[in-house]
């Protein structure tokens, strides 16, 4: 397991089951991030989150840790920086807003939101269905605007996502619902996306085949980046057990397995 960061140009966490479980971190964390602070070293909070890096912060803030909006990265930042590369139109990109409060955060200033399925749209930027921004009128609104040529983008592919109640429905549950109904096809924006990690890079700077990810998930974290040619690490504080790792192919199979974050300091 690699302790010295200085040879890698930046260091990838995931956030959630490897950073933080719902309000908590997770052992190690607050000491690694301080660490990786203290020794200047690149980095960059990952999530599938359909939430913004600005709301990211205060989570962390609400458990005594400090991080730059800058230093992270959400499948709805992604998906909204997909939307206005995408539709380069005066004006911004029209779009219909089928996920959360993040997403109308961030797209503020760089699009117009369309709220009618009489109006053109460009996009139809999808999130989790348990979100008022998702709620049944606007998925009809969704529909018929798909229905009319609007690109349906997933913010990301996640099935399921754990919340205290039990699963939910993740965007590419509501993703695969409204684009089946449509027949059209979906483009996804978050990990394991190559559009995902390839963004994080040139923002950071950072040749991919010299990053390093920390990572829960087999699949969302360990084959995305390990497509992406980067040294990654599984941590068993999140979704994927050792067993599980029995069950994939070499192509899912992390460089290194630790416990918990403390395995790094
Ligand atoms: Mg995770």
């Amino acid at each position: 397991v690699p302790k010295d960061f200085s040879q890698f140009d930046a260091v990838l966490l995931d956030l959630d089951g490897t950073v933080y479980f719902e309000d908590d971190p997770l052992p190690g964390a607050r000491d690694l991030i301080g660490r990786l602070q203290r020794e200047k070293i690149k980095f960059a909070c990952i999530s599938n989150s359909t939430s913004s890096p600005q709301r990211v912060v205060k989570r962390f803030a609400g458990m005594g840790i400090s991080v730059l909006a800058e230093q992270i990265y959400t499948a709805g930042a992604a998906a909204v920086d997909f939307v206005v590369q995408k539709f380069p139109r005066a004006g911004g990109p029209r779009a219909f807003n089928l996920a959360t409060q993040g997403v109308q955060d961030m797209l503020e200033g760089r699009g117009v939101w369309v709220e009618k399925d009489s109006e053109d749209c460009d996009a139809i930027i999808v999130g989790a269905p348990a979100n008022r921004f998702a709620d049944f009128d606007r998925q009809r609104i969704a529909l018929s605007l798909l229905r009319k040529g609007a690109l349906a983008v997933g913010i990301c592919a996640d099935r399921i996502y754990p919340s205290p109640r039990g699963w939910e429905f993740g965007s590419g549950a509501l993703t695969l619902m409204l684009t089946y109904a449509a027949n059209v096809e979906p483009v996804y924006c978050g990990k394991p996306e190559k559009m995902f990690f390839a963004e994080l890079c040139r923002r950071l700077g950072a040749r991919p085949e010299r990053c390093v990810l920390v990572g829960d998930n087999l699949e969302s974290d360990i084959w995305g980046a390990k497509r992406m040619g980067m040294r990654t690490i599984l941590t068993l504080t999140g979704v994927a057990r050792r067993e599980d790792l029995e069950k994939v192919g070499e192509d899912h199979q992390p460089d290194e397995i630790i416990m918990d974050l403390r395995a790094l300091l």
